[in-house]
C-alpha cells in the first residue's frame, strides 16, 4: 500500500509585494494563498498527512491562516529552499513514506486531477513533474534589449507538486546541494523524471497581479451546491425552548437527545446534505453519551467546518419554522444574527421564515415543532 505524504513550502518570507506580509499568507478572494495550498492535499483521498513548512518568525500568521486545517504540525524552514525541504524530509523519515509530493505554498490552484496524474505516474516512475507548454515566444535580452531568441521546441515550464519515490529524494538530498526545484536535484543523479501535463490555472503567485488573476479563475471555477434538511421534536410542558440558537421564553420545551434545536438541526442537515457525508445523525449519533444535552451549535459549527475544509463559501441559508406556537416573528432577528455568527457569514446570507399549518397536523396541534432548511454552497469545480 502506498504512503505518499505532500510537503508544502511556505517558508520563503518574499515580501515582493511591497507590503510588510510575506505572499502566501496573502488572501485570494477572500482565503489565504497558504491555505489554499494546503487545503487541496489535505482535501485529496490518496495523500496520506500534508506537513506545512513555515519559516520560523510566521508562526502566528500560519497558526490564524491554516491552524484549524487536518495537517500535520509545521516545521521551519531552513535557509533555502532545498534546505527546507531536506528538513521535511528528515522530519518525515520516522513515519516511511513510500512517496513525497514536493508542492510550493505559492501555487493556490493546483486542483486534484493535476495531482492524480503525478500520483498515477509515480505508479511506474521514480520521479514526476507536472509542466505546460511554453506559449510564448521567449527571448534573451540585456538592458531591455534582445540579444537572441530562444528555440521553443522542446522546452515546457515546470510546476508542482512534483513527486518522488521518497527513498530516491532523501538520497538526492543528502548531499545537501542546492537546485531550484526537486526534479533539479534527482537529474543530477541521472534519474529519469517523467513529465505528465500540469495545469494553466496552477499560476504561482509571484506578482500582485497575479492575485487578481487568480481570483478571477476561482471566480470562473466554482459550482454552487444545494443541500437541504427537515427536522421534527417533540414538545411538551416546560419552560422554554432553544431555535436557532436562540432561548425563547415558553411554557413549553423540545424533547431530544441534544437541546433539540430543531431549527439548526436541519439547518445543519441541509449543510452536510451539500458535502453529501450522510446526516446530523451520522456525525453525532444519538447513542452518544457525549451529545445528552449538547448545545446544537455544535452540530452547524462542525458542518461549517467540514464545509470549509473541502473549499466550500457558504453563500445562502433559508430556514423555515412549522409551529403554532411560541410565536417566531419577535425572535427572528436574533436567530438571524445567531446563525450568522454561528456560520461566519454575513446576516444579509441568512433568511429565517415561520409559518403556521392552519392547526391541522401534528405541528398545528401543538404536539411538535418541525423546521426545513436549504443551505447554498460554492465549492471549487
Ligand atoms: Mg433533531
Amino acid at each position: 500500500m502506498d504512503k505518499i505524504f505532500a510537503v508544502v513550502v511556505g517558508a520563503g518570507r518574499g515580501r515582493r509585494f511591497g507590503g510588510e506580509t510575506p505572499k502566501q499568507y496573502l488572501p485570494l478572494a477572500g482565503e489565504p494563498v497558504f491555505r489554499r495550498s494546503l487545503r487541496a492535499f489535505a482535501a485529496h483521498p490518496r495523500i496520506s498527512a500534508v506537513l506545512p513548512v513555515i519559516a520560523e518568525a510566521d508562526r502566528d500568521r500560519f497558526a490564524s491562516a491554516c491552524g484549524d486545517l487536518p495537517v500535520l504540525e509545521p516545521i521551519d524552514g531552513g535557509a533555502s529552499r532545498s534546505a527546507s525541504v531536506r528538513g521535511a524530509l528528515a522530519a518525515l523519515a520516522s513515519q516511511r513514506p513510500t512517496h513525497v509530493l514536493v508542492h510550493d505554498a505559492a501555487r493556490p490552484l493546483v486542483d486534484q486531477a493535476t495531482i492524480d496524474r503525478v500520483v498515477d505516474a509515480l505508479r511506474e516512475a521514480p520521479a514526476v513533474v507536472p509542466a505546460v507548454s511554453v506559449r510564448d515566444t521567449l527571448k534573451r535580452t540585456e538592458n531591455d534589449a534582445i540579444t537572441a531568441t530562444v528555440d521553443r521546441s522542446g522546452l515546457v515550464a515546470v510546476q508542482t507538486p512534483q513527486g518522488f519515490r521518497y527513498d530516491l529524494l532523501a538520497e538526492a538530498h543528502a548531499a545537501g546541494d542546492e537546485a531550484t526545484d526537486d526534479a533539479g536535484l534527482v537529474e543530477r543523479h541521472g534519474v529519469v523524471v517523467r513529465v505528465v501535463p500540469g495545469a494553466a490555472n496552477n499560476l504561482k503567485i509571484t506578482e500582485a497581479e497575479d492575485l487578481h488573476v487568480g481570483a478571477r479563475l476561482l471566480q470562473l471555477s466554482v459550482v454552487p451546491r444545494v443541500g437541504t434538511g427537515f427536522d421534527v421534536h417533540r414538545l411538551a410542558d416546560g419552560d422554554g425552548v432553544v431555535l436557532g440558537g436562540v432561548p425563547i421564553p415558553t411554557p413549553l420545551r423540545l424533547v431530544g437527545h441534544s437541546d433539540a434545536d430543531v431549527a439548526l438541526h436541519a439547518l445543519t442537515d441541509a449543510l452536510l446534505g451539500t458535502l453529501g457525508i450522510g446526516d446530523i445523525g451520522t456525525l453525532f449519533p444519538p447513542t452518544d453519551e457525549r451529545w445528552r444535552g449538547a448545545d446544537s451549535a455544535i452540530f452547524i459549527r462542525e458542518a461549517c467546518r467540514r464545509v470549509d475544509v473541502a473549499g466550500g463559501r457558504i453563500t445562502h441559508l433559508d430556514l423555515t419554522l412549522l409551529c403554532e406556537r411560541p410565536k417566531i416573528g419577535p425572535h427572528r432577528e436574533a436567530m438571524r444574527t445567531r446563525i450568522a455568527d454561528l456560520c461566519s457569514i454575513g446576516v444579509d446570507a441568512v433568511s429565517v421564515k415561520a409559518t403556521t399549518t392552519e392547526r391541522l397536523g401534528f405541528t398545528g396541534r401543538g404536539e411538535g415543532i418541525a423546521a426545513q432548511a436549504a443551505a447554498t454552497v460554492l465549492y471549487p469545480a
